[in-house]
């Protein structure tokens, strides 16, 4: 194993344009460690309740996805249903039950803490901070964050990026965690708060990654339909910090970062939930991957 990721194990229930899922399988970090499947070994940290379907742990295992950090205790797995507006573009919660999450105090298990790599989901920042303390050879580590931790626990999310090497939001975040609202300026506010990269992710306008002062811009992938967008930022996370998994993270290789996570959140929005992770192959991200740098070459 080479990656840990942190966050939630979840069923959602969804309503796109395109129809609607009462219960699957979801969660951030069931969303990241799929994408990032495909280029690293990955260990899991999470929990989930008794009610968790052992198909879908099967299902994760298939994956290769190491599950010794997955905790069952007594209770039900933590439970999320959202619906999209009509355009996809905006979604409102209806309901976020915590259940067993409610309680998680992430444990790292011993074979886990040496490991060089670790993507922090979307969890309370001092969560994230306890799991980065509990690894001891870090080559590089960062994470997720939202609106709600940057309004009401601002001085814990500061406490924790100070120790992360990237960070990954949206443009909306980024201005409210920089209080810029130019994101060029909101970049180098949040560089300054301890992550030297910077991915703001764009939804369907693609990804802004900044570095040292240098700025890559990534399009958005035009999908002839977008099925369901649930995961696709997590599958964003997971491709970006799979690829540098695999070694390097110059500047080139962060380019190719942002473009692979680009890659793995397009596949995720063509079916609904993790579907599309039943099937994809490492040939047809590497064909996107192709696609991607026709369309961006001039
Ligand atoms: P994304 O569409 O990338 O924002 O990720 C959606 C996933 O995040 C869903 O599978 C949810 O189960 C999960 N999720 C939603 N709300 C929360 C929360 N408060 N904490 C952790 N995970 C959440």
């Amino acid at each position: 194993m080479a990656l840990v990721v942190v966050g939630s194990v979840a069923y959602d229930g969804v309503e796109t344009p395109h129809g609607k899922v009462e219960r699957m399988l979801g969660g951030a970090c069931t969303y990241i460690s799929l994408a990032a499947s495909y280029f690293t070994e990955v260990g899991i940290v999470a929990v989930v309740g008794e009610d968790f379907d052992p198909a879908d742990r099967a299902f994760l295992a298939r994956r290769k996805i190491g599950l010794e950090g997955l905790e069952t205790k007594p209770g039900k797995t933590f439970f999320w249903s959202g619906v999209y507006s009509q355009d996809m573009n905006d979604r409102t919660t209806l309901r976020t039950d915590l259940n067993v999450f409610a309680e998680f105090q992430p444990v790292l298990p011993a074979s886990y803490r040496s490991q060089p790599y670790l993507l922090l989901g979307n969890i309370q920042p001092a969560l994230q901070q306890s799991v980065r303390a509990q690894m001891s050879a870090l080559r590089l580590a960062g994470g997720d964050t939202m609106n709600y931790w940057i309004q009401d626990y601002r001085e814990e999310l500061l406490a924790a990026i100070r120790h992360w090497d990237f960070l990954l939001i949206n443009d909306g975040e980024a201005r409210m965690l920089s209080g810029e609202h130019n994101l060029r300026r909101a970049a180098r506010a949040i560089a300054r708060m301890g992550p030297s990269t910077l991915v703001i992710k764009r939804g369907e306008h693609g990804a802004l990654l900044f570095h040292q002062d240098r700025l890559f811009a990534a399009p958005g992938y035009l999908l002839d339909d977008v099925c369901d967008p649930t995961g696709a930022g997590d599958c964003f996370a997971g491709g970006f910090i799979g690829y540098l998994s695999q070694g390097q993270a110059e500047w080139q290789d962060l380019c190719r970062a942002v473009i692979y996570g680009s890659v793995m959140g397009s596949f995720c929005c063509e079916r609904f939930g993790v579907e599309r992770f039943r099937t994809l192959t490492r040939a047809e991200i590497d064909a996107r991957f192709e696609e991607f740098r026709r369309i961006t070459e001039f």
